[in-house]
């Protein structure tokens, strides 16, 4: 067990102003890794006040020079790869090969983009007779969730790093190793002290700090649907920018024409990666009613070919949820096809591969975020039933549809309320935008997207 005593604040690890601590759990085993510091308002302010003192510096740094930083920090995450790798599995609890291909992958992919667009996005354009200058928004806060650790950092770091803003950054609760192992590969990639800061802490303490503090001029929220409307209510009273990014029940559309087998295969394995705990996950499988027997029981076997290989959920109170909303499936009607709330394990936060079938569209399991391994498979009468499912919920975050032709699947798509939809499989991009339509959130992450959302316009008159 570590106990760290220190923050990362002003390009140095020094003393959390309290003594308070947040215990790091390994969600496979139950047991205490570390301690670090259940961090203050005043370390909060600390850490905004070095983001301010270093933000003229860095704003008017080169965007080259901004773009060469960046790329040696996409350097030291590679070659610091493994122990990024073994920190969110101990802390995390995901097995160790999807640790190294997707929670270390994918950001590695988004800051080596970002080292890139730096270098080429053009800050300065001209518009008639006027040059609009792109400038950085200023102090950003970032508070991010558990469920992809560094990926959620680097996908507000590296951005606002590259846009010229200095950043603190508010992990959350349950992983703030990753946190602080991504706080020391900025200092190896030579960032300039307080152009990027970390406090770990509590939401309700370290990060209301956050969002309500004067100095800080953009908040950017991943997280809960719940946490996300407060931080925009106080961003919008104090008239800052605020980008959140939330929860999300997205619906993966089994066309009539699709290869089912397929679809399904890919459906469930999209649900069960990373135990469930992914806000784009399609939790809602759209089958249409002549093929319906025969999608619930490819849905079933491939979740019950799980078994081990799936991980633990991060927290006794998250397996909590899963099971209750399992609990509730069951009660409300459902049929459950594989899985069930009990425990598969003696020791550690582990939750079966479930599915239920007979799902209908007013059931809880049909509408609200699990965010544990639980699928629901929906009927569909036609098109416009599907269309309708798909779009009834008051999220929209992503989605994917499957049919012979990718030309009637992008029809489809067209019409969803949401801002991601996968056409038959489609692989992750890091340059397409990621963001949410309604309740799923408000800006867009990654990309030339990403980048704009952490500037501002500056027009000049000629
Ligand atoms: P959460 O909202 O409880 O916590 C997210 C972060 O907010 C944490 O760092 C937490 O400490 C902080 N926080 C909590 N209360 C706060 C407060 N009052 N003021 C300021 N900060 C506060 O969410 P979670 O349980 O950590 O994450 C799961 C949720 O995140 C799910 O709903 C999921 O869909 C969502 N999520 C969304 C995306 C996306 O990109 N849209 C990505 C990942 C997760």
């Amino acid at each position: 067990m570590k106990a760290h005593d220190d923050l990362y604040l002003d390009g140095a690890w020094r003393p959390a102003a309290g003594r308070d601590t947040i215990d790091v759990v390994n969600p496979a085993d139950e047991q205490v890794i570390a301690r670090v510091p259940a961090g203050t308002a005043e370390d909060v302010d600390a850490a905004v006040r070095a983001a301010r003192a270093a933000l003229p510096g860095w704003a008017a740094t080169p965007p080259a020079e901004r773009a060469a930083r960046l790329g040696a920090l996409r350097d030291v995450l590679v070659a610091r790869g493994e122990e990024f790798a073994a920190t969110v599995t101990a802390e995390l609890g995901s097995p160790l090969a999807f640790s190294q291909a997707v929670h270390v992958g994918a950001p590695v992919a988004v800051a080596g983009s970002y080292a890139e667009l730096a270098a080429e996005y053009d800050f300065e354009e001209k518009v008639g007779n006027s040059v609009v200058h792109h400038e950085p928004v200023g102090v950003v806060g970032a508070i991010t969730p558990w469920n992809y650790p560094l990926h959620q950092i680097v996908a507000k770091a590296a951005p606002a790093l590259a846009a010229g803003c200095t950043v603190v950054l508010k992990p959350a609760e349950n992983t703030p190793l990753t946190a602080r192992l991504f706080a020391a590969a900025v200092h190896e990639a030579g960032l300039p002290a307080g152009v990027f800061n970390l406090v770990t802490g509590l939401g309700p303490v370290a990060g209301q700090a956050l969002a309500e503090h004067p100095e800080v001029d953009l908040v950017s929220f991943t997280g809960s649907t719940a946490v996300g409307r407060r931080i925009g209510a106080l961003a919008g009273a104090a008239v800052k920018r605020v980008a959140l990014e939330l929860g999300g029940k997205s619906a993966n559309v089994i066309l009539p024409s699709a290869d089912l087998a397929k679809a399904v295969g890919v459906g469930v394995a999209n649900v069960m990666a990373n135990s469930g705990q992914t806000c784009s996950a399609w939790t809602r499988m759209l089958v249409h009613r002549d093929r319906y027997d025969e999608a619930v029981q490819l849905a079933a076997s491939a979740a019950a070919k799980y078994g081990e290989r799936i991980g633990p959920v991060v927290s006794a109170r998250q397996r909590d949820r899963v099971r209750g909303h399992i609990e509730r499936g069951t009660a409300e009607g459902a049929r459950l096809v594989a899985g069930g709330p009990d425990a598969p394990r003696e020791k550690g936060w582990f939750v079966h591969p479930t599915v239920f079938a007979d799902v209908t569209e007013d059931m809880a399991i049909a509408q609200e975020e699990i965010f544990g391994p639980v699928l629901s498979v929906l009927r569909y009468e036609d098109e416009e039933d599907a269309l309708r499912i798909a779009n009834g919920t008051v999220y929209g975050l992503a989605g994917a549809v499957w049919a012979a032709e990718e030309s009637e699947a992008v029809a489809f798509a067209r019409r969803m309320d949401t801002g991601q939809v996968d056409i038959n499989g489609g692989r992750f991009n890091p340059l397409a935008p990621f963001g949410g339509y309604k309740q799923s959130g408000v800006g867009r992450e990654l990309g030339r997207h990403g980048l704009a959302e952490y500037l501002q316009t500056k027009s000049l008159q000629f």
